[in-house]
Formats: structure tokens, sequence, C-alpha cells
């Protein structure tokens, strides 16, 4: 059954869900916002700009121990899941379709163990975008404002307080316990139908053309002079990559302790667009140039992920745009190939 709950009561509902797990949620930093673990319930905002690193990376670490060994005995080496119970709070729908996304990438077998036990200890509550919460943004093309599934509960503004959609056990768990909330009735539900209805008008398109069509022209296109172009420009920091809330390549370190015996694997994040990324053993690397990375990138998530899982792996969210000093765009890219249907 669906809640609301008044303005005035969502700092008391924080503070008790700090009781019980740790809190993570957008906070402003500087001129940004990012997701960090709350110290007091008054910390939170709601009405945030993209965050400069998506919510998954709390449960898609960087740096996350995942073996410990000792050298001289093989029978002492362990895996290491670090599982905390935690809250990604006010995530935003296109966030949300990004987890939705990476459960679905690292349950394939071999599937990675440490995200799904982390995922699994990981309530999100979602806060519905009713407005676009940055310009260049193309989360209204792929459909990714909204979010159908993903979360336990998501908030929505309804003028008087905000609607709640329950979606999971662990989400009615929450919610119906927390004094601050009351069942919806008819008047709340029809008050979100109309927030909902003038939120849609404040969404636009930023590609034009047929967003269906675009992993089959980015194919017919793949020896387009875009890449070049792109690539002369692109400075291979792999930001975009460390940004996007559906990367998720790694690679892994091992720390040796000063004994020279026991030690830790680590999951470090990587990046395609790094020149290093595939350099192998013998000094050759299949992507050597960064024309041929910006392409493999796009690819990456609107052909190749499209093709295995039937959906596109990017969702819109704008944080590769923001982050890149090079001015590269993927909105620009798109657009360009999208022009190509009339070429
Ligand atoms: S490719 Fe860019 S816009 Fe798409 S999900 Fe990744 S960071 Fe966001
Ligand atoms: S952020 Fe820009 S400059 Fe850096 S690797 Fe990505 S496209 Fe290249």
């Amino acid at each position: 059954m669906d809640r609301t709950i008044k303005y005035d009561g969502v700092e008391g509902f924080i503070a008790r869900l700090m009781d019980n797990y740790d809190v993570i949620a957008p906070v402003p930093r500087e001129d940004r916002f990012v997701f960090d673990l709350l110290t007091e319930p008054s910390g939170a905002v709601m009405e945030y700009g993209t965050t400069l690193l998506p919510p998954v990376k709390w449960i898609y670490r960087n740096n996350e121990p995942l073996l410990k060994f000792d050298l001289e005995d093989i029978e002492k080496t362990k895996a290491v899941i670090d599982v905390r119970q935690q809250v990604l709070l006010f995530v935003h729908p296109c966030d949300i379709n990004a987890i939705n996304i990476m459960d679905e990438v690292l349950a394939e077998e071999p599937a990675d163990e440490n995200y799904l036990a982390i995922r699994r200890a990981t309530v999100i509550i979602g806060y519905e975008c009713l407005t676009p919460c940055r310009e260049d943004t193309l989360c209204y093309d792929k459909g990714c404002h909204y979010a159908d599934r993903g979360y336990d509960v998501i908030f929505t503004d309804i003028g008087s307080g905000f609607y709640v959609r329950v979606e999971t056990g662990r989400g009615k768990e929450i919610v119906g316990g927390d004094p601050s909330f009351r069942k919806a009735v008819y008047d709340d539900r029809i008050a979100l139908m109309l927030r909902r209805d003038e939120g849609g008008l404040r969404f636009g398109r930023a590609v034009a053309g047929e967003m269906g069509k675009l992993s089959h022209l980015l194919k017919e296109n793949y020896d387009d002079d875009i890449w070049d172009v792109k690539g002369e420009r692109c400075l291979s920091c792999g930001a975009c990559n460390i940004v996007c809330p559906t990367c998720y390549c790694f690679d892994t370190v091992d720390e040796i302790g000063s004994d020279m015996r026991e030690g830790c694997r680590y999951r470090r994040w990587d990046g395609c667009q790094l020149e290093g990324f595939c350099k192998v053993a013998s000094g050759e690397n299949f992507r050597d140039s960064a024309a041929a990375r910006i392409r493999h990138r796009v690819f990456k998530k609107e052909v190749y992920l499209k093709k295995r899982f039937g959906r596109s792996g990017c969702v819109g969210c704008g944080r590769c745009i923001d982050s890149c000093m090079a001015g590269i765009s993927i909105i620009d890219i798109f657009n360009h190939i999208m022009e190509k249907r009339h070429a």
C-alpha cells in the first residue's frame, strides 16, 4: 500500500533510518552535489543536480577488497565480501535505471559476488524527477527520467508533501512501521497523476531522431570521420568512464604486507578510454588510438550491451559530458550519427 509523508516528517524518517543503516544521500559539496554517508539527518538534500559520481559507486566500490591471501599457506586464502546494511537515499530515476543495468550485467556468469552481496544489502529510496536536473541530459531520450522498478520505495513531491510508492517487501517494512507515513488515499493518487503530467511537459529531447535506430546507424557508420574528429581532442583521461553509472570495468591489484607473506587483492576501477586498457603483455595495443577507444565506448553502450541485454547501456545522465575537459559530448556524437540517416 502506498503512503504519503509531510515535508516536515522527512527528517525524522531519515534519523530513524540512520539508527539501522548507513544512509548515503545527496549532499552539497562546494558547487556540486555528491552521494555521501550522512552524519546528520538534516544533511540530505532532495532537490539536487546530477552528482559528481553516481550512487551505484557505493555498491560497485573502488578499492573493494576481494581476496585475502597468505603466500606461504594457501589454506588461509579466502574471499572477502565487505557488506554493510546501507540505504541509498533520494536516488534519481536515471541512476535507478543504471543500477538495474548493473544488476543484470554483474549477475551474468561468472557473477560478481561482491557486487551482488552489497546490492542485496542496499535499500534504494528513489526521488522522482519532475523537472530535468541539468541542461545537457538525454535521460528523456533514453526513457530513463522515470523508473518503474529497481527501488524499494520512491518519493514524489505532490505539493502537499510526498507521495511514496512502495515496491518491495523491504520497502513496506521500512515505511510501514514508521510513524511519519500515512496510507495514501484517492486524492493523493490524483495529485500524483497531475504532478507527473505537469512534470512530463518539462522534459525535452536532446537527440534528433529515433533512438531505436541508433544501434543500427552506429554499425553502418563504424568508419565515420566522427571518431577521428573526437579522438584528436580526447585526452584519454578516462574521466568519462569513472563518472558513468554503467561503466563496470576493473583491474585487480595485489598489495602485500611488510612481512612479504600476507596480502590482499583489491578491485580498482579501470576504463576503456585509458591508453593502457587494451595493451597486452607482448606490448601490442588493440585500441591504440583515442578514436578507436571513443568508438568502443559508444559501441559498448549502444551496440554491444543492447545486443546482449536488449537495452542501451546509457541512461542519459550526462555525467560524461560534464566531466570531459575536452568538451566531447555523447549527445553531439549521437546527433551526428542520427543525421547520417538523411545523408
Ligand atoms: S554514457 Fe554518459 S550519459 Fe550515458 S550513462 Fe554513461 S555517463 Fe551517463
Ligand atoms: S573524459 Fe573526454 S578527454 Fe577524457 S577520456 Fe573521456 S572523452 Fe576523452
